[in-house]
């Protein structure tokens, strides 16, 4: 039986995809090899990388001005990889602290420059809110503004893409890439861990507006350095291949979902429902400003949190599994991914109003 898993990453995948991973486990299409036993040199992995890509472009609208890269190193390897690629002769970069993760890419960030935040979000009840750009203070001539799209662990989303003029825009897009239409041409660089809407772990998706591949400091590793990587359509060294197939069985997916204007109204209903069944409860609270509520994570705590385990319990009785949120946070989350069904949703929903009525 499959439960509901509402893990924040790695996460609930598309049954059709892993069904279909499945079936081309041992030979896939007649190649009599599996693709994990492909070389990634190979005129069947080369096609697999290169619908990956178009897919993507395509779901995305990345303009051709830009390049799509596969790497490794996660969302925490991108905190150093970006930095050592965009700094060129700037000394500082710009960081607007919306969350935890917003915060742990500012911290990295001083290892290679002056590390400034312009912006931070925190309030006595933590991450609640995204800072307006009115209330921004932009150091002089910083080489990009990055920003957290999505705080998975905080729940606050950023809606609305801020207008910097020129100075590239680099966003994390970890915990929401695929949820919704984005932009692209708004941004310089955007990057995202496949281990939540896309995939397996180890994917690193980057898109870089190409102008800016000449900035990379000298001390950066060959195997991260956008242009090299781009010049080897993203075999450079060995990619990870078999999480670059699944993501591509991701898109395709996506694609038949009816593309993001579809996922997003999907998303949108979703998430609706969770924060309603919070809202009109009285033991239930999520503290974040409605117009900033992330529609992929949305923590929640218990009022009484002396029933906190009694809640995981039943829920976990129910198939409702991993509600438990991230130990810095405490209380529950609960991530509503592309793949986690609406039926997951409702069910979750109907146990919580159960159990507070339990209480009562
Ligand atoms: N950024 C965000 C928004 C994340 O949610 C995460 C992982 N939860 C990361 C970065 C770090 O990703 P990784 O563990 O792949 O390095």
């Amino acid at each position: 039986m499959r439960v509901f898993n509402f893990s924040a990453g790695p996460a609930t995948m598309p049954e059709e995809v892993l069904r279909r991973a499945a079936d081309e486990m041992l030979d896939w299409q007649g190649s009599g090899m599996s693709v994990m036993e492909m070389s990634h040199r190979g005129a069947e992995f080369e096609s697999i990388h290169d619908e990956a890509l178009a897919d993507l472009r395509d779901l995305m609208h990345v303009p051709r001005s830009y390049r799509i890269l596969f790497l490794h190193g996660g969302g925490i390897g991108a905190n150093a990889i970006v930095p050592m690629n965009l700094l060129g002769d700037k000394q500082t970069a710009d960081f607007v602290v919306t969350g935890s993760w917003s915060h742990k890419s500012f911290a990295e960030a001083q290892k290679y420059c002056t590390a400034h935040v312009a912006a931070n979000g925190k309030t006595g009840h933590g991450f609640t809110h995204v800072p307006p750009l009115s209330e921004w203070h932009l150091s002089n001539d910083p080489a990009y503004i990055h920003l957290c799209t999505n705080e998975t662990i905080d729940g606050v989303e950023m809606f609305a893409t801020p207008d910097v003029g020129d100075t590239p825009l680099v966003a994390d897009l970890s915990s929401h890439i695929l949820s919704r239409p984005m932009d692209v041409t708004r941004y310089g660089v955007l990057y995202a861990g496949a281990q939540k809407n896309i995939g397996i772990a180890g994917l690193t998706i980057m898109i870089v507006r190409e102008d800016l591949f000449d900035r990379a400091l000298s001390i950066c590793p060959s195997a991260f350095e956008w242009k090299a990587i781009a010049a080897n359509n993203s075999m450079y060294n060995t990619p990870p291949t078999y999480a670059i197939y699944i993501a591509g069985l991701v898109f395709k997916w996506v694609r038949k979902q009816g593309g993001l204007d579809a996922i997003e109204r999907r998303n949108v209903e979703k998430a609706k429902l969770l924060y309603d069944a919070i809202d009109s409860s009285s033991l239930y609270i999520n503290r974040v400003e409605r117009q900033s509520r992330s529609r992929m994570n949305v923590p929640f705590f218990l009022a009484d949190e002396s029933r906190n385990e009694s809640f995981l319990a039943g829920a976990n009785a129910r198939g409702l599994l991993q509600l438990k949120d991230h130990k810095s946070v405490g209380g529950m989350r609960a991530s509503l991914y592309n793949a986690l069904p609406r039926k997951g949703v409702d069910a979750l929903v109907e146990f919580m109003r159960d159990f507070e009525q339990k209480r009562a």
